[in-house]
């Protein structure tokens, strides 16, 4: 069977385990040829389709996403690499990068809370050329994956990579003050129910944050003031429900709070800033 048909059949097969199924389909049949999407929908299409698109077929057939399947996830245009130890880089947080870039767009200074895969990051680092950075994660795992990354965009050099853990008390010691601070906490609430494809595949430290989804918020926002140089400014990912809960946090520890939204226009960022700025 050529490829177009094969990819054509195997779409048909996730159409009920996938709202992107088709698209699904022409990125497994693409990591099986060993070429970019793009390279194989211009030149490929009536090729032999390899025989070990049927089991990538299969994988995703019983829910595993399409990023854990190939290894990498598209992020502002960028190739990461993934694997089941951090969350996949989602097309929501693009907006948490975007603004970062417009709220501090000198900042030199940069740490990431529970980095995971470095998207957020090292997006920024490769943006900000004058840029140093500092990822934090509780999972030794997750920061290879980010160790990796750094080298994949050549930002090695300028990204310090630790593992800490935000529930223990000296988890701040000689990490200094940052013009900004940029987090993807966990912030779904324990009871929610969540598709398949994260709530079986997705590790569950980096989404769950106890019963309103706002423990680690709790944590984080109290202990910014510590952690942001003078003028400094915070940028927090939130769930699209969670814009005022977040807020009153962050305006109870002195913060000015701005919402920013994703591309589906639901909220999805705050910009906190110190009130004497
Ligand atoms: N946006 C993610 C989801 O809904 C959650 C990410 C997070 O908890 N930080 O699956």
């Amino acid at each position: 069977m050529v490829v177009g048909q094969a990819i054509r059949e195997g779409a048909q097969r996730l159409s009920a385990t996938s709202e992107t199924a088709r698209l699904d389909a022409e990125l497994l049949m693409a990591h099986a040829l060993g070429m970019s999407r793009s390279e194989m929908l211009l030149r490929h299409m009536q090729d032999e389709a390899p025989d070990t698109f049927a089991t990538l077929i299969d994988r995703r057939a019983a829910y595993e996403p399409v990023a854990y399947i190939i290894g990498t996830q598209e992020f502002l245009g960028r190739s990461f690499a993934v694997s089941p130890a951090v969350l996949i880089p989602r097309s929501d947080s693009e907006s948490v990068v975007l603004a970062a870039l417009q709220s501090a767009p000198d900042a030199r200074s940069v740490l990431d809370l529970g980095t995971g895969s470095g998207a957020l990051l090292l997006s920024l680092l490769a943006e900000s050329p004058e840029a140093k950075g500092t990822g934090i994660d509780a999972s030794e795992a997750a920061l290879e994956i980010a160790s990796s990354n750094a080298a994949r965009l050549g930002v090695s050099e300028r990204a310090t990579l630790l593992e800490r853990d935000w529930t223990k008390h000296d988890w701040r010691e000689g990490l200094g003050r940052f013009d900004l601070v940029i987090a993807n906490p966990p912030y779904v609430e324990t009871h929610a129910e969540l598709d398949r494809d994260v709530r079986d595949f997705e590790p569950q430290c980096a989404l769950f944050a106890g019963e309103d989804g706002l423990d680690d918020y709790r944590i984080i926002i109290p202990q910014l003031p510590n952690l942001l140089a003078p003028g400094g400014v915070a940028v927090l990912e939130i769930g699209a429900l969670q814009a005022r809960a977040v807020s009153a946090l962050a305006e109870s520890q002195g913060f000015r709070v701005e919402t920013h939204h994703d591309l589906a226009k639901r909220d999805r960022a705050l910009v906190l800033r110190q009130r004497a700025w």
